[in-house]
């Protein structure tokens, strides 16, 4: 049988944090740290010859404007998730502009997908608020859908504007957990759900890269590759989806983290040689 592999990125800047912005987090999410994570992931990803799923906040992708901070500062007055995002905007401070993200992650073979139009949760909104956000995307750039903070909601507005497909959520009770969850060696990989084209597919969401910050540096580099090995022969195996997601904030803000990224890639390298494992984005393994 032949397994598939998918790696995902949240794509969002300051937006992902803007309603926990301490000053300690934004100094992670500088402008040049920005650039340079996503510099080296686009590059670490070429190398592999590897495609993946940039989901990205439409708002982080747009160029500054006088346009989008008065939208956001609209919004803010009823989402206050955004307030923050609204006067960072206006400031002209670094991290909420994106728009070369964008440039360098559409120069490649990967796909752009959506996380979102401004990052607040969509269990947060309302469907008219659901429907806005979809609105804001480009329709080339809404086929698949990251839901920020894998809060899933709002299934019908998806559908409503021909998006195919998201990315399941594995839910931990606590942070602990979720910790802990790093040394399990044993995740099953999911298939795909058979396609009906009547609503988006629930594409498994695999595993988070341990992001090299806090208590997750515990974890030890051999571990998560260990792990990512044992779900890329357990989807080799029985055919199912290996999939791999991360923020290139996470290697903004912890630069060891690139190194899970490159163990990882090499993993699916390997698997990929031997003909067992094929590589796809979130939109093209859906296709026949
Ligand atoms: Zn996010």
């Amino acid at each position: 049988m032949t397994g598939t592999a998918i790696i995902s990125l949240d794509c969002e800047g300051r937006w992902g944090v803007a309603d926990h912005l301490t000053p300690e987090v934004a100094s992670g999410l500088t402008d040049a740290r920005l650039r340079q994570a996503y510099r080296d992931i686009i590059a670490l990803l070429g190398r592999a010859e590897i495609s993946a799923t940039f989901a990205f906040v439409e708002l982080f992708t747009r160029p500054a404007s006088p346009e989008t901070t008065r939208l956001v500062r609209e919004y803010a007055e009823e989402l206050p998730y955004l307030a923050r995002a609204a006067s960072g905007l206006a400031a002209g401070e670094e991290g909420w502009v994106g728009d070369w993200a964008l440039d360098m992650a559409g120069r490649g073979q990967h796909e752009i997908a959506f996380h979102g139009a401004t990052h607040v949760p969509w269990t947060d909104l309302s469907r008219e608020q659901a429907r806005r956000e979809m609105e804001l995307a480009r329709p080339e750039h809404r086929q698949t859908m990251v839901f920020p903070r894998n809060e899933i909601a709002h299934l019908d507005v998806l559908a409503e504007f021909g998006c195919k497909a998201f990315r399941g959520a594995r839910k931990y009770p606590s942070r602990a957990q979720s910790l802990l969850s790093e040394f399990d060696l044993a995740v099953p990989s999911q298939a795909l759900p058979d396609r009906d084209v009547s609503r988006p597919a629930e594409i498994p969401s695999g595993v988070f890269i341990n992001w090299m910050s806090g208590l997750r540096r515990l974890v030890p580099p051999a571990v998560t590759r260990r792990r990512a090995r044992n779900l890329l022969a357990d989807a080799a195996r029985s055919g199912g989806v290996a999939h791999f997601w991360l923020h290139p904030e996470n290697v903004a803000t912890a630069p060891a983290t690139l190194a899970n990224l490159q163990a990882i890639t090499e993993e699916i390298v390997r698997f990929r040689d031997a003909g067992t494992i094929r590589v796809e984005t979130q939109l093209s393994a859906l296709a026949d």
